[in-house]
């Protein structure tokens, strides 16, 4: 095991790889009056080992989170540690312990696959016999390019490489920011193995996506950003079931479609539709059984019933818009 691959398996004692404590960005537009707070007292815990998707529409503030991370953007307040070490004390160490691939797809045409990894390793020191360039290259898929010019590449290959470069110094943090937009459909799916892979490998992700696809298959925690303040930050599951709401869809009989609905019916406040009625409720309160016993003592004869649990999709419009 070499020292750089040694890092995957020595977890901070917290457990923590990635923590936010009150973190602040106020940018200074020129000659504007009104400062902007591009994110306002964060407070987020990315657990290591995991696959984080940080979710937000435009403007939310994700880019200016990563970029602190990266160190291109300088935070106003509050402090951020990564894989245990300050960024205020250690921006070194911070810095050596992330990978960051950008969302440009900024590659060097003049190099190769192989070139372009082996000139990123001396930039970090990396001795010669410590490099990984081949194995890196087969874990993003890219070993028949290897020594391809790099403007053949297509544009999933292109971003494949920039995951290839971000990985070169073995940091047990890859942050990916918008990996796939741009990318299609099928290429996709190739990243996303390859996101995979290397969270199986040790490697904690931290993404960010306005595709709530990409997050609902991929990751397993998930934190909706909205107006530079976290929403809600919580695992996939728990975020799904904690919705607080499902819908049950009641077909009827066409002849019962015109009787009035008795009192205890509209007390569930049904939405009326061509073939019945759709009662939303809260799992925690009550449940489809419930709900259909209450119905047929109503009188109704039920022909047909459907329930609908929503989806991230759903979540996310709920709590961003
Ligand atoms: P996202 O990546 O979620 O789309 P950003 O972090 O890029 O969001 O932007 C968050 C907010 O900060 C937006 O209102 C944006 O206009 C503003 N912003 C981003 N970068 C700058 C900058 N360099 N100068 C001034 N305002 C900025
Ligand atoms: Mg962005």
């Amino acid at each position: 095991m070499t020292p750089h691959q040694k890092k995957f398996f020595n977890t901070p004692d917290d457990n923590i790889a990635i923590r936010l404590t009150g973190l602040s960005k106020t940018y200074n537009a020129q000659g504007v009056s009104d400062k902007k707070n591009a994110l306002e007292n964060i407070n987020l815990q990315i657990p290591a080992g995991c696959i984080f998707g940080l979710l937000g529409p435009n403007g939310a503030g994700k880019s200016t989170l990563i970029n602190i991370l990266a160190g291109t953007v300088i935070k106003s307040s509050g402090s951020v540690t990564v894989w245990g070490e300050d960024l205020d004390k250690n921006p070194r160490q911070c810095k050596a312990n992330i990978g960051i691939v950008p969302q440009e797809l900024n590659i060097d045409v003049f190099l190769t696959p192989y070139e372009s990894l082996e000139f990123t390793a001396g930039m970090y020191n990396i001795p010669r016999h410590e490099r990984q360039t081949r194995a890196i290259l087969e874990m993003v898929g890219l070993t028949e390019q290897s020594h391809a010019y790099a403007r053949t590449l297509s544009g999933g290959m292109r971003r494949r490489m920039l995951v290839a470069k971000a990985m070169v110094h073995s940091p047990p943090i890859l942050i990916l920011d918008e990996p796939t937009a741009g990318v299609d459909v099928a290429l996709r799916q190739k990243l996303w193995e390859n996101v995979r892979n290397l969270n199986d490998a040790g490697v904690t992700i931290v993404l960010t996506t306005h595709y709530l696809e990409e997050a609902e298959e991929l990751c397993d925690h998930v934190a909706i950003l909205n107006y530079g303040k976290v929403m809600v930050s919580k695992t996939k599951s728990d975020l799904l079931k904690s919705a607080g709401r499902k819908d049950l869809n009641v077909t009827i009989p066409e002849n019962q479609k015109k009787q009035p609905l008795p009192a205890n019916i509209k007390a569930l406040n049904p939405i009326l539709t061509s073939n019945g009625f759709i009662i939303r409720f809260n799992p925690e309160e009550t449940s489809s059984g419930a709900i259909l016993k209450k119905i047929g003592d109503a009188g109704f004869k039920i022909v047909d019933v459907s329930t609908y649990q929503p989806d991230l999709e759903d979540i996310f419009l709920d709590l961003t818009s």
